[in-house]
């Protein structure tokens, strides 16, 4: 048993712990049901099995809802490009859509559709918070990307408004005219 508890701490896999539990447990029954005969023994032990089962269901079912509670998942831990994002983002849509389906057919039970539905929901619901968040950093990098080649620009070319504006006289000539109708000086040089 010591070496079972030491393997545990060591981070077994949900699974095979469930597993191993379930088999230490049909172990004990069937040596605490001696003498009963070989069917009880089996029954016993596959109810024993059965239920360590259940309780791998229970734990697939709640430790994502303890992770994101906690601030736990990987999601949230960042890192992630917002592709990758975008692209849960459209499967949990369709999972969610796939699931209205299915309820509607009948397919799923009202308390599996809530279930299943309700943990969909708060998935979309963290995955858009995330878009927003990398949007809005991605937006603030942009413009300070923007206010930093404004203030490195060279000044601009003549823009359109001073074409044809003569640098001696000021006086504002065609757009086309070669020289200053004013004072002559060439305006292309
Ligand atoms: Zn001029």
């Amino acid at each position: 048993m010591e070496m079972t508890d030491e393997r545990v701490d060591q981070g077994l896999p949900p699974w095979q712990f469930f597993l191993l539990c379930g088999m230490l447990a049909a172990t004990a029954v069937v040596i605490v049901a001696t003498g009963q005969t070989i069917a009880n023994i089996v029954i016993l032990s596959l109810t024993v099995v059965a239920t360590s089962f259940v309780g791998l269901g229970v734990y697939r079912t709640f430790a994502p809802l303890v992770s994101q509670v906690l601030g736990l998942s990987p999601r949230v831990a960042g890192g992630r490009t917002r592709a990758a994002l975008e692209r849960e983002k459209a499967l949990v849509l369709r999972s969610i859509k796939e699931l209205e389906f299915d309820f509607a057919m009948g397919k799923v039970s009202q308390a599996d559709f809530d279930e299943m539905a309700g943990r969909l929901r708060r998935r979309a619901m963290g995955l858009i918070v995330q878009l927003d968040a990398s949007t809005g950093y991605r937006e603030q990098i942009e413009r300070e990307v923007a206010a930093q080649v404004t203030t490195l620009a060279p000044p601009q070319p003549e823009s359109h408004a001073r074409i044809g504006v003569c640098p001696t006289c000021s006086t504002r000539n065609d757009a086309d005219a070669r020289f200053c109708k004013q004072c002559g000086t060439s305006l292309n040089p």
